[in-house]
């Protein structure tokens, strides 16, 4: 299929049902000037994958919190970025009503400040922190910690120590039914900037393509599902492909 029909093609099973879910991963973000941590410059080749794990690990941030927060704060906290044109035009969709739910790997929270109103975050969200006293379990935004004036950020509640309110590793993903339900109920799903290669997400997907109802994927480069998509869009730019879909509705 030339572009230009498969633009048309993802156009036309949009409009087809009002219960498309979208699937996102890294490649939306690193249109918005967020680094691909698998990616080739990434910290995940830059460090090593077991540097990454050990330090990215629930263990460690229990253990050894100091270490933790001196690596998450290098690594994970980044300037304020803006939503990239692909966000800003998944959330015109939604309000269009040709988008249900976004279920994104991302924690950058760039889908929710886009104005998508329902994402299903299953990594968690960077921006905001939460106090690990039970009891308690206050909520800052991520500012407060980059202002914080030690290493370790506390809880302006009690105190207690403050933990990103991400997944990690060592830890079950958030929101795990609620992105397989929603998933499996839909009549299609577009899977944009993921390869497809992180579990659980890339199996509730893998669940989904089994009913053989339509899929399609927007990416750079191939993907683990790519021999069961009904369209294959490859692409740089997620978000000058989503344009050009746009368009073509
Ligand atoms: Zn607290």
């Amino acid at each position: 299929m030339k572009e230009e029909q498969i633009y048309e093609k993802i156009a036309d099973l949009l409009a087809d049902t009002r219960n498309t879910v979208v699937v996102t991963g890294a490649g939306i973000s690193t249109e918005a000037g967020i680094p691909d941590f698998r990616g080739e410059k990434g910290i995940y080749r830059t460090l090593g994958e077991d540097k990454v794990l050990s330090l990215l690990n629930i263990k460690t941030f229990r253990k050894k919190p100091r270490d933790f927060y001196d690596f998450y704060r290098n690594y994970f906290m980044m300037p304020q970025v803006k939503p990239s044109r692909a966000h800003c035009l998944l959330a015109e969709m939604e309000k269009k009503g040709l988008i249900r739910a976004v279920v994104t790997q991302n924690i950058d929270n760039l889908h929710q400040e886009a104005g998508s109103k329902r994402v299903i975050a299953v990594h968690g969200n960077a921006e905001r922190f939460v106090c690990t006293k039970f009891t308690c379990n206050t909520l800052v935004d991520a500012d407060y910690v980059r202002n914080f004036p030690e290493i370790i950020p506390k809880c302006p509640q009690c105190e207690s120590i403050l933990k990103p309110d991400v997944v990690l590793f060592g830890e079950p993903i958030k929101n795990h039914r609620q992105a397989r339900d929603i998933i499996l109920s839909a009549q299609l799903l577009v899977v944009i900037g993921s390869s497809l290669t992180v579990y659980p997400l890339a199996g509730f997907v893998g669940e989904y393509c089994a009913s053989r109802k339509n899929f399609i994927i927007i990416n750079k480069g191939p993907t683990a599902l790519d021999h069961v998509s009904t369209v294959k869009l490859e692409t740089n730019h997620t978000g000058d492909a989503l344009e050009q879909i746009c368009n073509h509705l």
